[in-house]
């Protein structure tokens, strides 16, 4: 079942075009944008343009083609950041929190990449 959405949380109103945010790529189905409060030399969120609450929402709701292009759009991201290890590089960690116990702050899936440094450890 899908989860209840409120549709006037930030990310859709970014999405909607209400409030800006500084775009690294999107496509047909995702967005990807930098945080604005940036953890991390490299901090990107990736989002759904449906109107998905959580990644588990997400994974079991959207569609084969909303999946993959989300799926591809991160692709796209790590290798336009640097990030990415097929090209070489260091790495990255992608985060996506969930609910209360995941500290989700923006009730809209997104999912964080984070690299251009070494991360501390995982759990906190
Ligand atoms: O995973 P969680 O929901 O806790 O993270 C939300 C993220 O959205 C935060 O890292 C916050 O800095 C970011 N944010 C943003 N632009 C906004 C509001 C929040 O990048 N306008």
């Amino acid at each position: 079942m899908a989860l209840a959405y409120d549709d006037t949380n930030i990310f859709a109103r970014i999405l909607r075009g209400e409030i800006p945010c500084d775009k690294v790529a999107e496509n047909d189905h995702a967005l990807a944008f930098r945080d604005i409060n940036p953890q991390a030399p490299v901090h990107v969120l990736v989002i759904p343009k449906g109107a998905y609450v959580s990644l588990d929402d997400f994974a079991a709701n959207a569609s084969d083609a909303e999946i993959l292009s989300f799926t591809r759009l991160c692709a796209q991201v790590c290798t336009s950041e640097g990030v990415h290890l097929a090209g070489g590089h260091d790495g990255f960690r992608a985060i996506a929190n969930a609910g209360p116990h995941g500290v989700q702050e923006v009730p809209h899936y997104h999912l964080h990449i984070l690299g251009g440094r070494v991360m501390g450890p995982m759990l906190a």
